[in-house]
């Protein structure tokens, strides 16, 4: 194996793994480049035990303390870009450049982190004479961040730096298909001056998540990854008591309007279908074509098929995704889809058991057709033709997810329309991957969100904190007032 096992990471120290090992993949070779352990719910407790005693006197640090390890945190970051988007590449498959991008704005997220001084403080305001209300943020105490296979790096910098500057403690529970990165954010933070304990990571799965939404030391978990999972940890964690956000899939559309600049939207939407193998919750996975858009549609092709797997596409995530992307396509064009661009039997020379699957267009697709309607999480583009703006709002709004939809128009009045009218967290005029940057917050709607707020940017503020109102009467005719 090119790396020892991946272990956890526990009050600074990698523990050795006591449970089953399951394999990591090298997703563009195809083979087994290390193992990981998957922890049990004994595992879960020493790493919550652990975080709570770290608690104490982490919690109990200004913030503009705890701020400056994440000064140091980003400015370690930006000295290994390359080294950590190499390891993302490695064990998600995303190529380099991607992977660098993807580092990159993780550190965005650290960047919001270290202004958090400026950003979280309170405010105080005098309700009757001499008499002060003042409001504080309050850490919660242990929480959880739980993350998917998609941007190893990335999505637990969505986390991570917030949750921690503002003053929890954090156990980490990365994907198991690419657990690596993870530890590598551990020991650079713990470079940065992280005390022990208040980051830690533990390896696993479904046990580990569930042990997790079971513990009574844990206050808080955020989740990203399947809806299905989603909607089953955001049960479970508020099943017992815990505040909890959970991100799930996504089934994004991709309004274009007949005045569509064409270069922009035919470029634009391959970008987002293919973008990391289509594998990301932001992809476009259905473009609504209203009325005479053919031109787009020729030129979409036209780009896509400049993409070269192996070198600018890299593969998904698994022989598993493989074969269940294929199958959306197969039943499909059985249905009478008619597949544009198939991205089927390709191969990559030299690398012929990576899991590769080359940019899939495919038009006329109906809105009942599975391939429409469920997320397909690879570089597939689903066509399905509209008459007008309504009929392509009625189609995007019939999903039951909602994290992101866009409309490609020159027109300010549809889009204004397509604004007021979509059901989607996060919307793109003209943007084929509407992600609202720092200081924005990320998260969708509907069946893409469970519970309240975003884990991104302000919106975060309210999820790691809760307030403290403190009522304060120091003179005298604060008495003669009804204050007493
Ligand atoms: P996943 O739901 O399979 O796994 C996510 C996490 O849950 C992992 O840590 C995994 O170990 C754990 N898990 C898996 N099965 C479980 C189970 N039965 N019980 C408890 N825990 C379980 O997701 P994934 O395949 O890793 O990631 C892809 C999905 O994530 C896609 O649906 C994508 O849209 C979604 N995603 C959403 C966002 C967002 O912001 N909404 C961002 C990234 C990815």
């Amino acid at each position: 194996m090119k790396y020892p096992v991946v272990t956890n990471f526990v009050g600074g120290t990698a523990t050795a793994p006591t449970a089953t090992l399951q394999d990591v993949f090298d997703p563009s070779e195809g083979t087994v480049i290390s193992k990981v352990a998957l922890s049990t719910a004994a595992e879960v407790d020493h790493a919550a035990q652990t975080a709570k005693l770290a608690f104490a006197s982490w919690s109990a640090m200004p913030i503009k303390d705890r701020a400056q390890v994440f000064f140091r945190y980003k400015s370690l970051l930006e000295g290994q870009v390359d080294d950590l988007a190499k390891l993302v590449s490695e064990e998600n498959g995303k190529v380099f450049s991607e992977a660098k991008a993807e580092v990159e704005r993780g550190i965005e997220c650290v960047e919001y982190a270290c202004s958090l001084p400026q950003l979280s403080g309170g405010e105080i305001l005098e309700v009757s004479r001499g008499v002060d209300c003042r409001i504080d943020r309050w850490p919660l105490g242990v929480v959880s961040s739980i993350t998917p296979f998609n941007f190893p790096n990335m999505v637990p910098n969505w986390t991570i730096p917030n949750a921690l500057a503002l003053g929890n403690t954090m156990i980490l529970k990365p994907s198991e298909l690419v657990p690596m990165s993870a530890i590598r954010l551990a020991q650079v933070l713990e470079e940065a001056g992280l005390p022990p304990g208040v980051f830690n990571v533990v390896q696993g799965g479904k046990d580990a998540v569930e042990a997790i939404c079971d513990h009574p030391d844990i206050e808080a978990i955020s989740f990203v990854g399947s809806t299905a999972v989603a909607k089953a940890v955001y049960r479970r964690g508020t099943g017992n008591l815990k505040r909890v956000l959970a991100l799930g899939g996504a089934k994004n559309h991709l309004v274009v309007m007949p005045d569509a600049d064409r270069e922009m939207a035919a470029g634009n939407i391959v970008a987002s279908m293919s973008g990391c193998a289509g594998q990301r919750c932001m992809a476009a996975s259905v473009m609504v074509a209203v009325a005479a858009t053919d031109h787009v549609i020729q030129r979409l092709i036209e780009v896509a098929r400049q993409l070269v797997p192996g070198r600018t596409l890299g593969p998904v995530i698994s022989a598993a995704a493989k074969a269940r992307i294929e199958r959306y396509i197969d039943e499909a064009e059985a249905a009478g889809a008619k597949v544009l661009l198939d991205g089927r039997k390709i191969s990559v020379q030299g690398r012929e058991q990576g899991f590769y699957l080359g940019p899939t267009i495919i038009d006329h697709v109906t809105p009942e057709m599975r391939i429409a309607q469920e997320e397909v999480f690879g570089p597939v583009l689903a066509i399905v033709r509209a008459k007008n703006v309504d009929e392509a709002l009625a189609i995007e709004n019939a999903s039951p997810y909602g994290n992101a939809a866009s409309v490609y128009t020159e027109s300010g009045g549809v889009a204004k329309y397509f604004s007021s009218k979509a059901h989607a967290g996060m919307l793109g005029i003209n943007v084929g991957v509407p992600v609202p940057r720092e200081p924005f917050s990320f998260g969708g709607w509907n069946e893409s969100k469970f519970g309240v707020g975003d884990i991104t940017g302000r919106g975060s503020i309210e999820f790691w904190t809760k307030s403290r109102k403190t009522t304060i009467k120091w003179n005298r005719e604060a008495g003669t007032n009804w204050m007493s």
